[in-house]
């Protein structure tokens, strides 16, 4: 099945000792790569995205395996059985949704990304954090010549989840209303800013330091609030006509941007959650409140591929830019350790091994 020209092993980043304190990331050789099975090809990967969800792996969050990355870009170079003989040396996009059922009510409604029974990269099967990834014919994302491998990578996960995640804001917030994205400033966020302006929206961005300060104002966001100087409600309101935001995305994942980012929203506002916070956290506003306010609240987990397309069409016209750097496969476990401490602007992706 492999081609006689693939080699019997690879390189890899894998996770030793998962756990919130002592899991980490390390390069590892010698790996086995995985055969493609039924209706699945293999993909020699040329660089990948590292998101912040890949440090849940890390942390040992929910189910995972060894090999986390969810943003992968490379060439078909084998095919299982069934996957269609069109994909061979095609290149391709692996995202998050590895695979969904096809008969559930969210699948058939075209929304596989919220298919309960749905298998994903990094999660289920692994990663593409090393050379050779496993990936279902049917869910890669065939990426458009002109577009770089290392601009597509970030669109996968991050521009993706944004794309989503602005969609769900109609039809209750109108363009020209405000928008503020929290934790504006990170893979996703940056995306978001840039998406939703493009919608017509004026977006608010809240996040911390000069740099992301700066990132967010070229991706075309109206004011910059810095959680960390300023008083978040307060300034938001003011920037609001004394009211709030008429539409809030939450794409920071932790308890406290929650517990703060409820506070943003205007009274018959949208409110979306992208951020993942740990499972035990629950969402912090009493029915009363909610049902006081009028609030909408929505979720949003990636995208569906009519999003993933008209992403990738964006970016092949330059109207969608990621912030992105390109680094070493080797870098990779610093690069986790910069997610986890929150340090990074924009995306930062790896060149997997030649
Ligand atoms: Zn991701
Ligand atoms: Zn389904």
């Amino acid at each position: 099945m492999a081609g006689p020209d693939l080699p019997s092993s690879q390189t890899v980043a894998w996770i030793e000792t998962p756990g919130p304190d002592t899991g980490k990331l390390v390069i590892r050789n010698n790996v086995d790569i995985q055969q493609p099975g039924d209706n699945e090809i293999l993909v020699k990967l040329e660089c990948s995205g590292i998101c912040h969800s890949d440090c849940r792996n890390v942390e040992g969050m929910g189910s995972y395996t060894e090999i986390p990355g969810h943003e992968g870009v490379g060439t078909v170079v084998a095919l299982g059985p069934s996957a269609s003989t069109s994909l061979l040396g095609k290149r391709v996009g692996v995202k998050w949704l590895y695979s969904a059922c096809s008969e559930c009510a969210a699948c058939r409604r075209g929304q596989a990304n919220n298919c309960p029974k749905q298998r994903n990269t990094g999660r289920s099967t692994r990663g593409t954090l090393q050379q050779y990834v496993v990936a279902r014919a049917d869910f890669v994302t065939l990426i458009p010549d002109g577009v770089a491998s290392e601009v597509a990578a970030p669109l996968l996960c991050a521009g993706l989840s944004l794309a989503g995640a602005v969609s769900k804001l109609s039809p209750e917030v109108q363009p020209g209303e405000f928008v503020a994205i929290v934790g504006a400033g990170g893979g996703l966020g940056h995306i978001g800013v840039q998406i939703a302006a493009s919608k017509g929206y004026k977006v608010i961005a809240i996040d911390s330091g000069a740099e992301k300060q700066q990132l967010c104002k070229e991706m075309g966001a109206v004011a910059f609030v810095d959680y960390a100087k300023e008083d978040v409600v307060e300034t938001v309101k003011a920037l609001t006509d004394g009211e709030g935001a008429n539409g809030v995305i939450c794409v920071a994942g932790t308890d406290k941007a929650y517990n703060q980012a409820v506070q943003l929203v205007r009274n018959t506002g949208v409110f979306v959650c992208v951020g993942l916070p740990p499972d035990s956290f629950m969402f912090p506003m009493s029915p009363i409140h909610i049902a006081n306010q009028g609030l909408v609240i929505k979720g949003s987990s990636t995208g569906t591929p009519e999003q993933m397309d008209e992403l990738l069409q964006l970016a092949l016209q330059s109207k969608i830019t990621p912030k992105i750097e390109v680094y070493d496969f080797e870098d990779a476990p610093k690069i986790i350790q910069e997610l986890q401490r929150y340090e990074v602007t924009g995306r930062k992706v790896v060149r997997a091994p030649a």
